[in-house]
């Protein structure tokens, strides 16, 4: 099979290409590396399998040859990114989206989206399954990411229905491994490489909202086995452990047995206060679920991380201090006194 994979360069887009070459596969990657970074694929540039077509997917997404499907990852992902490129995130969520739809519909090839927990913005129920339809404040600073998926699920929904494309939504909650970029700014790479440093972990608001973290491993099997099937979604992938921002602090430092502090500032606007995915439908439909737990991911990861202390001094200074306009309220914790996901 040959797979076309938009955000090939990124983090979960270069390791599900490095998975379609394992078993076999073609891989053509297109990548503007916005967010990306060549290095995620420089092992994998000779393989004779691999192809790599640099642009902007929001302006073109043209292969030569025929591809059996296309998976559409690209687009900013996490918050200080997309908050950075309002434009260009709207831009390949729904253009960027468009054209790699027309590029599986002219290939009669199977599609799959890239969508994400955050059609759900701040849920007002939890745990989140796919049924329910999402709280999202529209004109909020996330809703350039927001609403560009959810306009996205909508425009793959009405190639389903209207062009007969065979369409796939992957609702994808936070992903975290080896190859997050250091300085991104989410919640893990952050916390990793404050730790390693010896440097406080800014932790946003109390500390009490919560996420529930999947292994990109396990995230990476579930988009190849989407790939495989018909199934139209929306499906819901991720590890509903579900976690406390402090509680995953505790973790990180305990891993790294670092002595760093916990430094707090502010809440990020309408950064949602609890999530958690149901997966029954992806156990029932797909026959996935994760497998790696949460010790033994943030191991792996850190592990990864400690092997480029370079990268981790680039990164500090991004990340020291917050990266949403936070402001530090001087507050220290020390790591007894944290609350545990209800
Ligand atoms: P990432 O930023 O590492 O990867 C995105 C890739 O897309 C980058 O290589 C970037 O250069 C590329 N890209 C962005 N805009 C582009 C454009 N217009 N044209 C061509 N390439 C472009 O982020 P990631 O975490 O690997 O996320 C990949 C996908 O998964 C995204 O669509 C994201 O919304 C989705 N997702 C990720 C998570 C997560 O926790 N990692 C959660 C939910 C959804
Ligand atoms: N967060 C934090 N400190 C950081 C980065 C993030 O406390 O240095 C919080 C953030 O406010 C959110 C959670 O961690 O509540 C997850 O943030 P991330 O940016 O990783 O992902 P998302 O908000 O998109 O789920």
């Amino acid at each position: 099979m040959r797979v076309a994979v938009t955000g090939g360069g990124g983090f979960l887009g270069s390791h599900l290409c490095e998975a379609l070459l394992r078993r076999g596969d073609e891989v053509v990657c297109l990548d503007d590396f916005s967010t990306g970074d060549p290095a995620n694929i420089a092992h994998i540039l000779e393989n004779p399998a691999f192809e790599l077509v640099r642009g902007d997917v929001s302006r073109s997404a043209e292969v030569s040859g025929h591809v059996d499907a296309v998976a559409h990852l690209a687009s900013p992902a996490s918050p200080p990114d997309y908050l950075a490129r309002p434009l260009e995130t709207l831009a390949v969520g729904s253009r960027g989206t468009e054209n790699a739809l027309r590029l599986a519909a002219r290939h009669d090839a199977r599609f799959v989206l890239a969508s994400t927990s955050e059609v759900y913005g701040d849920p007002e129920v939890h745990p989140q399954s796919e049924t329910y339809w999402g709280h999202v404040n529209p004109v909020g600073p996330r809703s350039v990411y927001d609403e560009a998926k959810r306009f996205a699920e909508a425009l793959t929904q009405a190639y389903r229905t209207n062009q007969g494309t065979n369409t796939g939504i992957v609702r994808i909650f936070n992903t975290y491994g080896p190859r997050m970029r250091p300085n991104d700014g989410r919640v893990v790479s952050s916390f990793v490489v404050q730790a390693l440093a010896g440097e406080p972990l800014t932790v946003y608001g109390d500390g009490k909202q919560t996420r529930s973290f999947c292994y990109v491993d396990d995230l990476v099997r579930g988009i190849i086995t989407m790939i495989d099937q018909d199934e139209p979604g929306p499906v819901n992938l991720g590890n509903p452990v579900e976690l406390t921002v402090l509680q995953l602090a505790e973790l990180v430092i305990g891993l790294t047995e670092s002595s760093a502090e916990l430094q707090f500032h502010s809440l990020p606007v309408d950064d949602p206060t609890r999530r958690r995915p149901v997966i029954d439908r992806a156990s029932e439909r797909l026959g996935w679920s994760p497998e790696v737990g949460i010790e033994d991911g943030l191991r792996r990861t850190v592990e990864w991380f400690a092997s480029r202390p370079d990268d981790i001094a680039d990164a500090l200074s991004a990340i020291r201090g917050g990266q949403h306009d936070g402001v530090v309220t001087a507050r220290r914790r020390p790591l007894a006194s944290m609350s545990a996901a209800s």
